[in-house]
């Protein structure tokens, strides 16, 4: 698949439908963060929302 990279987006997750896989950005104009924690208080409590699964 030819994806192509917003230089705006870096994303390591190569797991995801939307990842470059040549280099670590999404190929999405724009994404959704969010969180999963009522009081977020680190990075690990965010998420991105825009994920697919493969
Ligand atoms: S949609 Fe989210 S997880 Fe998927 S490549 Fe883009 S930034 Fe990464």
């Amino acid at each position: 698949m030819n994806r192509e990279a917003n230089s705006s987006i870096r994303c390591t997750v190569s797991q995801c439908a939307h990842h470059c896989e040549s280099e670590n950005y999404c190929s999405l104009d724009t994404i959704t963060v969010g969180t999963h924690e009522k009081n977020p208080t680190d990075e690990q409590c965010t998420d991105c929302q825009s994920f697919a699964v493969k």
